[in-house]
Order: structure tokens, then sequence, then C-alpha cells
């Protein structure tokens, strides 16, 4: 069984500049890679689970949310690191979906699919959104301000 790191997407392992899809707005924090390089390296396998309302509120299109998450997957290949999944909710909030977090249906999916350990795996993200997400799915939780943190989670988590 593998442990696991479901990570927020915006604000949280790229800078966030609201309903991401152009390539030139792609920005990652100073030490996002080096840090995921080492809890790669403490056994965790990765994924990333975002809202992405900007689909459901027809902001971009599928394929270039693709075309963005295609550019961030290549630039975090280059320094050695790979996420298994990248998965989204595509619903405008109105929707009222059941994919949405807080809700934990994709994270779920993601465990029972991947035969994930949820005891030792957890959830990381900058909204509260995202904390109750990781309990809702009986994984373990952590919250941060913004990526500038994310070398604060090699001392959580071990
Ligand atoms: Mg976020
Ligand atoms: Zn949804």
């Amino acid at each position: 069984m593998d442990k696991a790191i479901f990570f927020d997407r915006d604000n949280t392992l790229i800078i966030d500049s609201h309903y991401m899809y152009k390539i030139e707005d792609l920005k990652f924090y100073p030490e996002t890679f080096s840090t995921l390089r080492e809890l790669k390296r403490r056994g965790y396998v990765f994924f990333i689970v975002s809202n992405q309302s900007g689909l459901g509120r027809e902001l971009f299109n599928l394929n270039q949310l693709n075309h963005f998450h295609a550019a961030m997957l290549k630039e975090f290949q280059r320094h050695d690191i790979e996420f298994l999944e990248v998965a989204f909710c595509p619903h405008h909030p109105k929707d009222n979906c059941d994919c949405r977090k807080p809700e934990p249906k994709i994270v779920l999916e993601l465990i029972e699919k991947y035969n994930i350990d949820k005891k030792n795996s957890f959830f990381v993200g900058d909204r509260e959104s995202d904390y109750q997400c990781g309990l809702n799915a009986g994984i373990n939780s952590i919250k941060i301000e913004n990526g500038y943190e994310l070398p604060e989670l090699l001392d959580k988590i071990q």
C-alpha cells in the first residue's frame, strides 16, 4: 500500500493568479520542487485535487486546462517529481455537485483506485475546504497559508 499526499493546486503548489489557464501564468514557489523531492524520498506518492470552477464559469475550456496541466507536469517532471493524477471538479459552485471540495468524492475514488494507505496519507491545501476535504475523506489534513510554507511540511510529514 502506498502512502499519499493529496495536494491542492492553486496557492499551494503553484502561485495563484485566479482562474489560470495561460502558460505564462504558471509560477512555482521557490522550494516546491526540493520539498516534494524530499517527500518522495520519504515514500509518498502525489496527487493533485483541485476545484476548477473556471470551467463551469466558462472562463476557459477543458482543452486549455489540459494544456496548462501538461505544462505544469512537464516542469515537475523536469525536477524528478510525478503526480499519479491531476483530478479536478469542473463544476460551478451553484451546480451543487458532489465532487467539489470539501466533498471527499475525488479523494476517496483515488484512494480506492490506487489502493492508498489512508492512515498515513495527507491532504495539504490553503483553504478551509481543503482541510475539511481531507478530514471528510478520513485522512490527515494540513492547512498552510500558501506554498511558501511548503518546506514546513517536512517537519509535519515523516
Ligand atoms: Mg488553493
Ligand atoms: Zn464537481
